[in-house]
């Protein structure tokens, strides 16, 4: 039965009158923004923008002794760092918050006065020394560890005296017996009698804390949340939920699970292993939109054509194609290799566009700042980092590759060399031959320069050393021709120009 909430009108407004899809992503703010987050933060999004809904965000802080300072700011930036919208949260507005769990204590101390009336909820009064008697007790017997419901069978007298004793005390919901199953959007039906297995929950703790259990339903209700999608790790709480939704003769919103996320190899991601977190693919210098494909791509909710060619999906597309009854029921594999090739995708992508490139040159002056903090005399001229990298993006998968030992010839000029092999003369007309070349092309380059060599009568070997040192400094390390073609016609013929020994100056444009 739905029972009407007088104590929150707006709330029926949103729901009943708008129909609006509603869903959140609630994380706690115990560390690091992870892959298995970021999954459910984005298919919530994706499923809410596919059908005009609202994304929320909900930071449940109730267990205070696991909170990290700074955890929650660090979410946000990471889910807006992936392009994530948050339409109503902690700093992001919206009427129905406060969207802090530590800051609607009020709220449900209010809502458990509501079950201690009904008679749904109860007063317990034992100790720890007592409920750590029965574990024991359970785990010499062999049986998995359950409260045994004492208090629920205390009289109105004696919890009055207990009270008036100011004994210290929790809550606890009075489990029933499921009458329906869960109708779980992503694993269909799911039989689960949560009072078979377990003992009442605590719902509020004797610090007037309420535990995640009964702040999630009150809160899901209370913000109109219509559809929670989360990790399958939740399926089993659900069952707790619904219970509880039934108690306050709430209408529950829609639940769906995601699946588990795995390695390629099927083993489990592990929370603490650093490399998953968020932060850490951002500091290697992967883009977002490649992560977010990357990740979609291990749980599905796409229709997905086998052999389809690798595509890097924007996330209005996204959101566009989104299907829920797609997701994958099974565990998401992921494929570190795709992530790669997205990343290259959006590489690409990027340098098509005018502004998003200059942030792209941007960063790439940054990186070989830092990267040669030594150096005062680096080559970061907009257009040949522009050039370098139109170059890489077919070869390189992050931005950071291109400070790699191998390719510093790019941005560290070489000093103090000069080109006294050869004399003014083939200088001349070596210069005057790059500057005529349309095709800067490694291989062209090639024949060029041994049919140079071969007219000009200088050895080939010696004169592509030469031009090697004149071009980077180094005495090995890439084909000279190939040098050249990264570096692209005009630094190529800067640096040369610079290499000439005074004497042999100066060369003009038209010569
Ligand atoms: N606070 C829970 C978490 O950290 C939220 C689970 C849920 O979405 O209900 O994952």
């Amino acid at each position: 039965m739905l029972r009407i909430n007088r104590r929150f009108p707006l709330l029926q407004c949103l729901r009943h009158a708008h129909n609006q899809v509603r869903v959140r992503f609630a994380p706690s703010p115990t560390g690091h923004l992870h892959l298995g987050g970021l999954r459910t933060a984005l298919y919530n999004f994706l499923y809410a923008r596919h059908l005009g809904g609202k994304f929320l965000l909900r930071i449940e802080d109730t267990d205070q002794t696991r909170l990290v300072p700074g955890a929650s700011e660090r979410l946000v930036e990471d889910l807006l760092w992936a392009g994530i919208e948050i339409d109503e949260g902690p700093g992001f507005g919206g009427q129905l918050g406060p969207y802090v769990q530590s800051e609607r204590k009020l709220i449900y101390s209010k809502a458990i006065d509501e079950l201690l009336q009904n008679g749904t909820a109860y007063r317990c009064f034992c100790t720890e020394r007592r409920l750590d008697l029965l574990r024991k007790e359970a785990l010499r017997t062999r049986q998995v560890p359950r409260y045994d419901n004492k208090c629920r069978h205390l009289t109105e007298k004696e919890v009055d005296s207990l009270l008036v004793k100011g004994t210290p005390h929790c809550i606890r919901f009075k489990l029933t017996d499921h009458e329906e199953p869960l109708e779980d959007l992503i694993y269909g039906r799911v039989h689960h009698n949560v009072s078979d297995t377990e003992g009442d929950p605590v719902v509020m703790k004797s610090d007037q804390f309420p535990t995640y259990h009964f702040a999630n339903v009150v809160d899901d209700h209370l913000m109109g949340i219509t559809h929670v999608l989360r990790g399958v790790e939740w399926q089993i709480s659900t069952t707790k939920h619904l219970l509880l939704y039934k108690a306050f003769g709430w209408q529950p919103p829609k639940f769906g699970h995601l699946p588990l996320l795995v390695n390629a190899d099927g083993t489990k991601l592990s929370k603490r292993q650093g490399d998953i977190g968020i932060q850490n693919f951002r500091e290697r210098g992967f883009f977002p939109q490649a992560l977010v494909n990357y990740v979609v791509s291990a749980g599905g909710g796409f229709d997905h054509k086998a052999n389809a060619k690798l595509q890097l999906l924007s996330m209005e597309e996204l959101y566009e194609k989104f299907q829920i009854e797609r997701v994958n029921s099974h565990p998401s594999r992921l494929n570190p290799e795709l992530l790669e090739d997205f990343n290259r995708l959006e590489l690409a992508q990027r340098l098509l566009g005018k502004e998003s490139r200059l942030k792209l040159v941007k960063q790439v002056q940054e990186l070989v700042k830092k990267t040669y903090p030594q150096h005062s005399n680096l080559d970061l001229a907009e257009d040949h980092i522009a050039d370098v990298l139109n170059w890489s993006s077919q070869r390189l998968t992050l931005l950071q590759d291109l400070t790699s030992s191998k390719l510093s010839f790019l941005w560290v000029k070489p000093s103090d060399f000069q080109l006294k092999d050869l004399t003014a003369h083939q200088l001349n007309n070596m210069l005057k031959l790059l500057r005529s070349l349309e095709d800067f092309h490694k291989d062209k380059l090639n024949t060029e320069l041994k049919n140079f060599a071969q007219r000009e009568n200088i050895k080939f070997p010696q004169m592509m050393k030469t031009l090697r040192a004149a071009l980077s400094g180094l005495k090995e390390g890439p084909g000279v021709a190939e040098m050249m073609e990264i570096l692209g016609q005009t630094v190529t013929l800067e640096r040369l120009q610079e290499a000439l020994p005074k004497e042999k100056l100066p060369l003009k444009q038209n010569q």
